[in-house]
């Protein structure tokens, strides 16, 4: 189909000072769709979640959200517009409970959407049995869980995860990853970063490959065969 996407990002290149992270990137993000970003440590896609938030500036291309330019705008704008982010490594404001962390996303919060404390509580019920704790005494996946509850609370059109799989137990990344279809079904657009080439390939409608800051590979699950995946992941030899 030729409908316009709802993020669509063209030839961007972004990185750290003198340092180019992402040379000439690629993606777009439809409306309902979820979409996975594969890739090795180092091959840039946290710098492009960075890029698309407004953390990171780019210094070339450009990022189009529903058709507008939002590569110049500051990271509060850009949550404004709806895209919010779970951070690599959940950021949990330490000295808060669960409930002030979730309060804390709700900041900036859109108007228009479902997601409030109870409808995060009825995605993680755990949460709501431990709403006043502190978020690090939690474990590592309640803590995630905390970490995508309080990207929802701004009722993003646009919700980014950034390895919220990482270091976690298998069967806890079954219970996070329970927790897309139904995020998806509240009408959000996902994008998943993921180190876990099987996860992303089981959750996702279209699989992104990134190696070296650049897109090596890009499709839909069904047609992308093993050996297409571990060349543009590892490089053919
Ligand atoms: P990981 O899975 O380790 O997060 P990644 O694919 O997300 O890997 P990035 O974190 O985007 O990769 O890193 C891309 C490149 O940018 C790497 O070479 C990394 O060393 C570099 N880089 C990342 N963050 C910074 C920073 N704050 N300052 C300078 N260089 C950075």
């Amino acid at each position: 189909t030729d409908e316009k996407p709802l993020l669509e990002i063209s030839c961007l290149t972004a990185g750290y000072g003198d340092f180019k992270a992402l040379f000439g990137v690629d993606l777009h993000l439809r409306a309902g769709e979820t979409v996975a970003i594969i890739g090795a440590n180092g091959a840039g896609k946290t710098t492009l979640m960075r890029a698309i938030t407004g953390i990171v500036r780019t210094a070339s291309g450009a990022i189009r959200l529903d058709g507008e330019k939002i590569d110049m705008l500051p990271a509060p704008e850009v949550l404004l517009r709806g895209i919010a982010m779970v951070p690599e490594g959940r950021r949990l404001f330490p000295s808060l409970s669960v409930e002030e962390n979730l309060l804390i996303g709700g900041h900036a919060r859109r108007g228009d959407g479902r997601w409030n404390l109870n409808a995060v509580y009825e995605l993680f019920p755990v949460l709501k049995e431990r709403r006043s704790d502190p978020g690090t005494a939690l474990s590592g996946g309640q803590q995630q869980m905390v970490a995508i509850g309080r990207a929802l609370m701004s009722n993003p059109h646009v919700l980014l995860c950034d390895e919220i799989s990482l270091g976690l137990a298998p069967v806890v990344i079954r219970d996070i990853y329970a927790a897309i279809p139904k995020i998806k079904a509240s009408g959000a657009s996902i994008i998943v970063v993921e180190q876990d080439i099987g996860q992303a390939l089981k959750i996702a409608d279209r699989v992104y490959c990134m190696m070296e800051g650049r897109m090596t590979l890009e499709g839909r699950p069904e047609n992308l065969s093993r050996e297409a995946i571990h060349d543009a992941y590892f490089g053919v030899s």
